[in-house]
Protein backbone atom coordinates (compact mmCIF):
# COMPACT_ATOMS: atom_id res chain seq x y z
CA UNK A 1 0.00 0.00 0.00
CA UNK A 2 1.24 3.73 -0.56
CA UNK A 3 2.54 5.24 2.71
CA UNK A 4 1.73 8.64 4.27
CA UNK A 5 3.32 11.46 3.92
CA UNK A 6 4.08 11.07 8.13
CA UNK A 7 4.77 7.38 7.38
CA UNK A 8 7.66 8.40 4.64
CA UNK A 9 8.58 11.24 7.07
CA UNK A 10 9.47 9.22 9.62
CA UNK A 11 12.02 7.09 7.40
CA UNK A 12 13.37 10.83 6.35
CA UNK A 13 16.81 11.87 8.12
CA UNK A 14 14.64 14.68 9.82
CA UNK A 15 17.49 17.23 9.43
CA UNK A 16 15.97 19.94 7.51
CA UNK A 17 19.02 20.82 5.29
CA UNK A 18 16.79 21.94 2.22
CA UNK A 19 19.22 20.05 0.17
CA UNK A 20 16.26 18.36 -1.33
CA UNK A 21 15.07 21.79 -2.53
CA UNK A 22 12.01 21.62 0.02
CA UNK A 23 12.02 23.68 3.21
CA UNK A 24 11.99 20.60 5.43
CA UNK A 25 12.06 16.80 5.91
CA UNK A 26 8.20 16.62 6.30
CA UNK A 27 7.43 19.16 3.28
CA UNK A 28 9.31 16.77 1.20
CA UNK A 29 7.36 13.85 2.76
CA UNK A 30 4.71 14.99 1.82
CA UNK A 31 5.78 15.89 -1.79
CA UNK A 32 6.68 12.11 -1.77
CA UNK A 33 3.27 10.58 -0.83
CA UNK A 34 1.69 12.69 -3.74
CA UNK A 35 4.22 11.56 -6.40
CA UNK A 36 5.44 14.86 -6.69
CA UNK A 37 8.78 14.11 -5.71
CA UNK A 38 11.24 11.18 -6.33
CA UNK A 39 13.71 9.96 -3.08
CA UNK A 40 16.90 10.39 -4.93
CA UNK A 41 16.82 14.37 -4.51
CA UNK A 42 17.46 13.38 -0.99
CA UNK A 43 21.50 12.56 -0.78
CA UNK A 44 21.05 11.41 3.18
CA UNK A 45 18.31 8.95 2.73
CA UNK A 46 19.55 5.42 4.36
CA UNK A 47 19.66 1.98 2.86
CA UNK A 48 16.95 1.01 4.54
CA UNK A 49 14.75 4.29 4.08
CA UNK A 50 15.48 3.46 0.30
CA UNK A 51 14.47 -0.06 0.14
CA UNK A 52 11.30 0.36 1.97
CA UNK A 53 10.50 3.94 0.20
CA UNK A 54 11.08 2.47 -3.23
CA UNK A 55 9.07 -0.49 -2.72
CA UNK A 56 6.65 1.88 -2.07
CA UNK A 57 7.15 4.81 -4.40
CA UNK A 58 7.41 1.89 -7.56
CA UNK A 59 4.75 3.27 -10.20
CA UNK A 60 1.62 1.71 -9.17
CA UNK A 61 1.11 0.11 -12.68
CA UNK A 62 4.22 -2.29 -13.54
CA UNK A 63 6.55 -0.46 -16.45
CA UNK A 64 7.45 -3.42 -18.79
CA UNK A 65 9.06 -2.96 -21.75
CA UNK A 66 7.27 -5.07 -24.69
CA UNK A 67 9.41 -6.03 -27.85
CA UNK A 68 13.06 -5.30 -28.68
CA UNK A 69 15.37 -2.90 -30.51
CA UNK A 70 14.10 -0.01 -31.94
CA UNK A 71 10.57 -0.68 -32.69
CA UNK A 72 10.32 -1.46 -28.56
CA UNK A 73 7.37 -0.46 -27.24
CA UNK A 74 7.36 1.03 -23.20
CA UNK A 75 3.99 0.33 -20.90
CA UNK A 76 2.67 0.96 -17.77
CA UNK A 77 4.77 3.47 -15.34
CA UNK A 78 1.64 4.96 -15.01
CA UNK A 79 0.85 6.68 -11.62
CA UNK A 80 -2.55 9.33 -12.09
CA UNK A 81 -6.30 8.91 -13.00
CA UNK A 82 -6.55 12.07 -14.87
CA UNK A 83 -3.98 13.80 -17.37
CA UNK A 84 -4.69 16.94 -15.57
CA UNK A 85 -2.94 15.84 -11.98
CA UNK A 86 0.42 14.58 -14.28
CA UNK A 87 0.88 13.51 -17.90
CA UNK A 88 0.07 10.05 -18.71
CA UNK A 89 3.75 8.75 -19.42
CA UNK A 90 3.77 5.88 -21.71
CA UNK A 91 1.67 5.82 -25.02
CA UNK A 92 -0.66 2.72 -25.84
CA UNK A 93 0.40 0.23 -28.42
CA UNK A 94 -1.76 -0.71 -31.69
CA UNK A 95 -1.42 -4.26 -32.89
CA UNK A 96 -3.55 -5.54 -35.87
CA UNK A 97 -4.59 -9.22 -35.53
CA UNK A 98 -3.25 -12.08 -37.67
CA UNK A 99 -5.34 -15.40 -37.44
CA UNK A 100 -3.47 -18.32 -38.18
CA UNK A 101 -6.35 -19.66 -40.95
CA UNK A 102 -5.33 -16.70 -43.24
CA UNK A 103 -3.76 -17.49 -46.30
CA UNK A 104 0.16 -16.91 -46.77
CA UNK A 105 -0.76 -14.19 -48.96
CA UNK A 106 -3.04 -12.70 -47.08
CA UNK A 107 -0.94 -12.49 -43.85
CA UNK A 108 2.00 -11.28 -45.84
CA UNK A 109 -0.03 -8.36 -46.92
CA UNK A 110 -1.00 -7.73 -43.07
CA UNK A 111 2.71 -7.73 -42.36
CA UNK A 112 3.35 -5.45 -44.87
CA UNK A 113 0.63 -3.41 -44.16
CA UNK A 114 1.96 -2.79 -40.56
CA UNK A 115 5.37 -2.19 -42.08
CA UNK A 116 4.06 0.51 -44.20
CA UNK A 117 2.40 2.12 -41.36
CA UNK A 118 4.71 4.41 -40.05
CA UNK A 119 3.29 8.58 -40.26
CA UNK A 120 5.38 11.46 -39.04
CA UNK A 121 3.15 13.74 -37.58
CA UNK A 122 4.15 17.00 -36.10
CA UNK A 123 7.81 15.41 -35.67
CA UNK A 124 6.93 12.21 -34.42
CA UNK A 125 6.98 9.08 -35.74
CA UNK A 126 3.72 7.04 -35.15
CA UNK A 127 2.47 3.51 -36.29
CA UNK A 128 1.02 0.05 -35.53
CA UNK A 129 3.65 -1.22 -33.51
CA UNK A 130 2.53 -4.76 -33.15
CA UNK A 131 1.24 -7.95 -34.65
CA UNK A 132 -1.09 -10.14 -32.69
CA UNK A 133 -0.87 -13.93 -34.37
CA UNK A 134 -4.18 -15.83 -33.11
CA UNK A 135 -4.12 -18.80 -33.03
CA UNK A 136 -7.67 -19.48 -34.22
CA UNK A 137 -7.38 -22.63 -36.35
CA UNK A 138 -6.56 -24.30 -32.74
CA UNK A 139 -4.01 -25.99 -34.62
CA UNK A 140 -0.41 -25.80 -33.47
CA UNK A 141 1.10 -26.63 -36.72
CA UNK A 142 -0.65 -23.22 -38.64
CA UNK A 143 -0.12 -21.38 -35.67
CA UNK A 144 3.64 -22.06 -35.95
CA UNK A 145 3.78 -21.36 -39.85
CA UNK A 146 2.32 -17.81 -39.52
CA UNK A 147 4.22 -17.23 -36.50
CA UNK A 148 7.29 -17.98 -38.81
CA UNK A 149 6.11 -15.77 -41.51
CA UNK A 150 5.82 -13.30 -39.10
CA UNK A 151 9.16 -13.65 -37.64
CA UNK A 152 10.59 -13.93 -40.91
CA UNK A 153 8.92 -10.45 -42.44
CA UNK A 154 8.89 -8.45 -39.62
CA UNK A 155 11.95 -9.40 -37.43
CA UNK A 156 11.89 -6.32 -35.46
CA UNK A 157 7.68 -5.68 -34.81
CA UNK A 158 7.23 -6.71 -31.73
CA UNK A 159 4.55 -9.59 -31.64
CA UNK A 160 1.48 -10.70 -29.17
CA UNK A 161 1.23 -14.86 -29.72
CA UNK A 162 -2.80 -15.36 -28.83
CA UNK A 163 -3.35 -19.03 -27.61
CA UNK A 164 -4.31 -21.20 -24.79
CA UNK A 165 -2.42 -24.07 -26.09
CA UNK A 166 0.50 -24.77 -23.98
CA UNK A 167 1.53 -26.79 -27.24
CA UNK A 168 1.27 -24.14 -29.91
CA UNK A 169 2.46 -21.22 -27.03
CA UNK A 170 5.78 -23.21 -26.72
CA UNK A 171 5.98 -23.89 -30.82
CA UNK A 172 5.60 -20.40 -31.72
CA UNK A 173 7.38 -18.84 -28.66
CA UNK A 174 10.60 -20.20 -29.69
CA UNK A 175 10.76 -17.94 -33.06
CA UNK A 176 10.72 -14.89 -30.52
CA UNK A 177 13.66 -15.45 -28.09
CA UNK A 178 14.69 -12.36 -26.65
CA UNK A 179 12.45 -10.03 -28.49
CA UNK A 180 9.89 -9.96 -25.45
CA UNK A 181 7.07 -10.87 -26.81
CA UNK A 182 3.57 -11.28 -24.87
CA UNK A 183 2.08 -14.53 -25.01
CA UNK A 184 -1.51 -13.73 -24.28
CA UNK A 185 -3.80 -16.43 -23.09
CA UNK A 186 -2.97 -17.49 -19.43
CA UNK A 187 -6.26 -17.96 -17.30
CA UNK A 188 -7.31 -20.13 -14.54
CA UNK A 189 -6.50 -23.66 -16.17
CA UNK A 190 -3.08 -23.40 -17.99
CA UNK A 191 -2.04 -20.54 -15.55
CA UNK A 192 1.15 -22.72 -14.58
CA UNK A 193 1.92 -23.96 -18.06
CA UNK A 194 1.81 -21.01 -19.34
CA UNK A 195 3.89 -18.95 -16.34
CA UNK A 196 6.51 -21.35 -16.93
CA UNK A 197 6.83 -21.20 -21.09
CA UNK A 198 6.95 -17.40 -20.12
CA UNK A 199 9.56 -17.47 -17.17
CA UNK A 200 11.63 -19.74 -19.59
CA UNK A 201 11.67 -17.51 -22.49
CA UNK A 202 11.25 -14.28 -20.54
CA UNK A 203 8.30 -13.26 -22.38
CA UNK A 204 5.49 -11.21 -20.96
CA UNK A 205 2.25 -13.07 -20.46
CA UNK A 206 -0.81 -11.96 -21.19
CA UNK A 207 -3.62 -12.86 -18.30
CA UNK A 208 -7.08 -13.11 -18.87
CA UNK A 209 -9.90 -13.44 -16.84
CA UNK A 210 -13.89 -12.50 -16.45
CA UNK A 211 -14.09 -10.13 -13.90
CA UNK A 212 -11.66 -8.15 -11.78
CA UNK A 213 -11.54 -10.58 -8.91
CA UNK A 214 -10.67 -13.54 -10.93
CA UNK A 215 -8.30 -11.18 -12.44
CA UNK A 216 -6.50 -9.87 -9.67
CA UNK A 217 -6.64 -13.60 -8.22
CA UNK A 218 -4.74 -15.11 -11.40
CA UNK A 219 -1.96 -12.31 -11.08
CA UNK A 220 -1.42 -13.01 -7.77
CA UNK A 221 -1.10 -16.79 -8.41
CA UNK A 222 1.12 -15.80 -11.05
CA UNK A 223 3.31 -13.60 -9.70
CA UNK A 224 3.92 -16.34 -6.89
CA UNK A 225 5.51 -18.83 -9.70
CA UNK A 226 7.82 -16.69 -10.26
CA UNK A 227 6.20 -13.99 -13.35
CA UNK A 228 6.74 -9.73 -12.62
CA UNK A 229 5.58 -8.79 -16.65
CA UNK A 230 2.36 -9.30 -16.82
CA UNK A 231 -0.70 -7.43 -19.05
CA UNK A 232 -4.19 -7.86 -18.05
CA UNK A 233 -7.18 -8.73 -19.40
CA UNK A 234 -10.73 -8.43 -17.59
CA UNK A 235 -12.68 -10.37 -20.41
CA UNK A 236 -13.85 -6.62 -21.31
CA UNK A 237 -15.80 -6.96 -24.97
CA UNK A 238 -18.48 -4.41 -24.95
CA UNK A 239 -17.18 -1.08 -25.26
CA UNK A 240 -18.88 -0.24 -21.54
CA UNK A 241 -17.05 -3.04 -20.22
CA UNK A 242 -13.94 -1.73 -21.46
CA UNK A 243 -14.76 1.87 -19.76
CA UNK A 244 -15.73 0.22 -16.37
CA UNK A 245 -13.14 -2.25 -15.74
CA UNK A 246 -10.41 -0.44 -17.38
CA UNK A 247 -11.30 2.79 -15.05
CA UNK A 248 -11.50 0.22 -11.76
CA UNK A 249 -8.31 -1.52 -12.96
CA UNK A 250 -6.11 1.82 -12.94
CA UNK A 251 -8.33 3.41 -9.97
CA UNK A 252 -7.23 0.35 -8.07
CA UNK A 253 -3.73 0.53 -9.02
CA UNK A 254 -3.67 4.15 -8.76
CA UNK A 255 -5.46 5.33 -5.58
CA UNK A 256 -5.10 1.95 -3.85
CA UNK A 257 -2.01 0.76 -5.33
CA UNK A 258 -3.52 -2.61 -5.01
CA UNK A 259 -0.63 -4.81 -6.34
CA UNK A 260 -2.14 -7.33 -8.47
CA UNK A 261 -4.11 -5.18 -10.69
CA UNK A 262 -0.71 -3.16 -11.21
CA UNK A 263 -0.11 -4.00 -14.45
CA UNK A 264 -0.68 -2.71 -18.06
CA UNK A 265 -4.16 -3.60 -19.92
CA UNK A 266 -4.50 -5.44 -23.07
CA UNK A 267 -7.87 -4.60 -24.99
CA UNK A 268 -9.50 -6.54 -27.86
CA UNK A 269 -11.47 -4.38 -29.97
CA UNK A 270 -11.80 -6.19 -33.34
CA UNK A 271 -15.40 -5.75 -34.89
CA UNK A 272 -16.91 -6.35 -37.66
CA UNK A 273 -17.59 -2.82 -38.58
CA UNK A 274 -14.26 -1.23 -38.48
CA UNK A 275 -15.96 2.26 -37.82
CA UNK A 276 -17.69 0.79 -35.37
CA UNK A 277 -14.39 -0.73 -33.98
CA UNK A 278 -12.80 2.58 -34.85
CA UNK A 279 -15.47 4.06 -31.64
CA UNK A 280 -14.02 1.49 -29.50
CA UNK A 281 -10.60 1.74 -30.00
CA UNK A 282 -10.99 5.58 -29.01
CA UNK A 283 -12.84 4.85 -25.48
CA UNK A 284 -9.21 1.78 -25.48
CA UNK A 285 -7.28 5.21 -25.99
CA UNK A 286 -8.61 7.50 -23.55
CA UNK A 287 -9.37 5.40 -20.90
CA UNK A 288 -6.36 3.16 -19.72
CA UNK A 289 -5.43 0.63 -21.81
CA UNK A 290 -1.90 -0.40 -22.79
CA UNK A 291 -2.37 -2.53 -25.88
CA UNK A 292 -5.27 -2.30 -28.44
CA UNK A 293 -5.43 -4.95 -30.90
CA UNK A 294 -7.46 -4.11 -34.12
CA UNK A 295 -8.76 -6.57 -36.73
CA UNK A 296 -7.88 -4.24 -39.43
CA UNK A 297 -5.49 -0.91 -39.86
CA UNK A 298 -7.19 1.31 -42.53
CA UNK A 299 -4.97 4.16 -43.50
CA UNK A 300 -8.11 6.47 -42.40
CA UNK A 301 -8.05 4.64 -39.15
CA UNK A 302 -4.82 4.56 -38.09
CA UNK A 303 -4.95 8.32 -38.71
CA UNK A 304 -7.19 8.50 -36.35
CA UNK A 305 -6.61 6.88 -33.84
CA UNK A 306 -2.75 7.89 -33.88
CA UNK A 307 -3.55 11.83 -33.96
CA UNK A 308 -6.06 10.75 -30.82
CA UNK A 309 -3.51 8.60 -28.89
CA UNK A 310 -1.05 11.71 -29.35
CA UNK A 311 -3.53 14.22 -27.59
CA UNK A 312 -4.00 11.81 -25.17
CA UNK A 313 -0.58 11.46 -23.94
CA UNK A 314 0.83 14.91 -24.46
CA UNK A 315 1.40 17.02 -21.31
CA UNK A 316 -1.59 19.19 -21.09
CA UNK A 317 0.73 21.23 -19.04
CA UNK A 318 3.00 22.01 -21.48
CA UNK A 319 2.40 23.26 -24.39
CA UNK A 320 3.83 21.23 -27.49
CA UNK A 321 6.57 23.63 -28.77
CA UNK A 322 10.03 24.14 -31.14
CA UNK A 323 13.01 25.86 -30.61
CA UNK A 324 13.35 29.47 -31.51
CA UNK A 325 14.93 30.08 -34.26
CA UNK A 326 15.59 30.51 -38.28
CA UNK A 327 15.08 27.67 -39.89
CA UNK A 328 16.07 27.17 -43.57
CA UNK A 329 13.72 25.63 -45.74
CA UNK A 330 15.26 23.59 -48.79
CA UNK A 331 18.30 25.71 -49.50
CA UNK A 332 17.80 29.24 -49.10
CA UNK A 333 19.68 31.79 -51.23
CA UNK A 334 20.28 35.27 -50.05
CA UNK A 335 17.51 36.54 -52.16
CA UNK A 336 14.83 34.22 -50.65
CA UNK A 337 11.59 34.87 -49.22
CA UNK A 338 11.38 35.03 -45.03
CA UNK A 339 8.78 34.41 -43.03
CA UNK A 340 7.64 34.79 -39.21
CA UNK A 341 5.20 32.11 -37.47
CA UNK A 342 5.65 31.51 -33.78
CA UNK A 343 6.47 27.76 -31.95
CA UNK A 344 3.55 26.06 -31.13
CA UNK A 345 4.85 22.86 -32.86
CA UNK A 346 1.68 22.23 -35.15
CA UNK A 347 2.01 25.41 -36.29
CA UNK A 348 5.38 25.31 -37.20
CA UNK A 349 4.81 21.85 -38.62
CA UNK A 350 1.86 22.64 -40.34
CA UNK A 351 3.55 25.95 -41.75
CA UNK A 352 6.98 24.26 -42.47
CA UNK A 353 4.98 21.27 -44.67
CA UNK A 354 2.98 23.96 -46.56
CA UNK A 355 6.56 25.87 -47.51
CA UNK A 356 7.92 22.78 -48.24
CA UNK A 357 5.58 21.98 -50.38
CA UNK A 358 5.49 24.96 -52.42
CA UNK A 359 8.98 23.56 -53.59
CA UNK A 360 10.47 27.40 -52.78
CA UNK A 361 13.37 28.09 -51.12
CA UNK A 362 12.78 29.61 -48.04
CA UNK A 363 13.25 30.91 -44.52
CA UNK A 364 11.55 30.06 -41.75
CA UNK A 365 11.35 32.26 -38.46
CA UNK A 366 10.14 30.72 -35.30
CA UNK A 367 9.99 32.96 -32.88
CA UNK A 368 9.30 32.06 -28.64
CA UNK A 369 5.17 32.71 -27.87
CA UNK A 370 5.69 30.03 -25.35
CA UNK A 371 4.21 27.36 -27.39
CA UNK A 372 0.93 29.55 -28.56
CA UNK A 373 -0.42 29.77 -31.75
CA UNK A 374 -0.61 32.87 -33.97
CA UNK A 375 -4.04 34.22 -33.03
CA UNK A 376 -3.53 32.85 -29.04
CA UNK A 377 -0.01 34.53 -28.71
CA UNK A 378 -0.92 37.77 -30.70
CA UNK A 379 -3.95 37.94 -28.29
CA UNK A 380 -1.76 37.32 -24.91
CA UNK A 381 0.54 40.19 -26.25
CA UNK A 382 3.21 37.71 -27.16
CA UNK A 383 3.54 37.83 -30.63
CA UNK A 384 3.49 42.12 -30.97
CA UNK A 385 5.22 44.74 -33.20
CA UNK A 386 7.75 45.20 -30.94
CA UNK A 387 8.67 41.80 -29.82
CA UNK A 388 9.04 40.55 -33.67
CA UNK A 389 11.35 43.79 -34.54
CA UNK A 390 13.58 42.51 -31.52
CA UNK A 391 13.27 39.30 -32.38
CA UNK A 392 14.28 40.06 -36.38
CA UNK A 393 16.87 42.49 -35.28
CA UNK A 394 18.73 39.96 -32.74
CA UNK A 395 18.58 36.87 -34.90
CA UNK A 396 21.17 38.54 -37.16
CA UNK A 397 19.40 37.59 -40.25
CA UNK A 398 20.51 40.35 -41.92
CA UNK A 399 23.54 39.63 -42.91
CA UNK A 400 22.36 36.29 -44.53
CA UNK A 401 19.40 38.16 -46.65
CA UNK A 402 19.81 40.64 -49.80
CA UNK A 403 16.34 41.94 -48.79
CA UNK A 404 14.80 43.93 -46.23
CA UNK A 405 11.18 41.99 -46.55
CA UNK A 406 9.27 39.79 -43.86
CA UNK A 407 5.64 37.80 -44.65
CA UNK A 408 3.59 37.58 -41.59
CA UNK A 409 0.65 35.44 -41.34
CA UNK A 410 -2.58 36.87 -42.66
CA UNK A 411 -4.19 36.94 -39.79
CA UNK A 412 -1.78 39.43 -37.96
CA UNK A 413 -2.42 41.77 -40.65
CA UNK A 414 -3.32 44.64 -38.45
CA UNK A 415 0.71 44.45 -37.61
CA UNK A 416 2.27 45.02 -40.68
CA UNK A 417 2.73 48.89 -40.09
CA UNK A 418 3.92 48.93 -36.69
CA UNK A 419 6.24 46.02 -37.40
CA UNK A 420 7.49 48.50 -40.52
CA UNK A 421 7.66 51.31 -37.56
CA UNK A 422 9.88 49.70 -35.63
CA UNK A 423 12.51 47.79 -37.76
CA UNK A 424 13.37 50.51 -39.64
CA UNK A 425 14.12 49.72 -43.63
CA UNK A 426 11.84 46.76 -43.73
CA UNK A 427 9.10 46.19 -45.66
CA UNK A 428 6.35 44.18 -44.27
CA UNK A 429 3.63 41.60 -46.42
CA UNK A 430 1.08 40.29 -45.73
CA UNK A 431 0.64 36.60 -46.35
CA UNK A 432 -2.35 33.95 -46.38
CA UNK A 433 -4.41 33.64 -43.44
CA UNK A 434 -4.47 29.86 -43.88
CA UNK A 435 -0.58 27.88 -43.99
CA UNK A 436 -2.43 25.85 -46.63
CA UNK A 437 -2.69 29.19 -48.91
CA UNK A 438 1.27 29.20 -48.56
CA UNK A 439 2.16 27.14 -51.54
CA UNK A 440 0.20 29.17 -54.08
CA UNK A 441 1.38 32.83 -52.16
CA UNK A 442 4.91 31.72 -53.09
CA UNK A 443 5.13 30.36 -56.38
CA UNK A 444 3.30 33.50 -57.38
CA UNK A 445 5.41 35.21 -56.12
CA UNK A 446 8.84 33.41 -57.51
CA UNK A 447 6.92 33.28 -61.33
FE1 LIG B 1 15.32 16.27 4.81
FE2 LIG B 1 16.74 14.93 3.00
FE3 LIG B 1 15.43 17.13 2.31
FE4 LIG B 1 17.56 17.31 3.89
S1 LIG B 1 17.54 16.60 1.77
S2 LIG B 1 15.57 18.37 4.11
S3 LIG B 1 17.38 15.46 5.05
S4 LIG B 1 14.56 15.25 3.03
Amino acid sequence: MALSGVEIFKLLPKTNCKKCGHPTCLAFAMKLAQRQATLDACPDVSDEAKRVLGEASAPPVRPITFGSGDKAVKMGEETVLFRHEKKFVNPCAFAVEVKDTLSESEITKKIEDVLASEIDRVGQKLRIDAIAITNASGDKGKFEAAAKLVSSKAPNTPVILSTTDTAAAEAAIKLFSGKRPILYGANSSNADAMANIAKTEKAILGVTAHGLEDLSNLTEKIKALGVEDMVIDAGSVKAKDILGNNTLIRRAATKKNFKPLGYPVINFVQRDDTLLELLVAGIAVTKYSSVIVLSSIEKWKNLVLFTLRQNIYTDPQVPMQVEQKIYNIGEPKPESPLMITTNFSLTYFIVSGEVENSKVPSRLAVMDCEGLSVLTAWAAGKFTATKIAQFITESGIEKDISHKELIIPGYVAILSGSIEDKLEGWKVTVGPREANGLPAFLKARAA
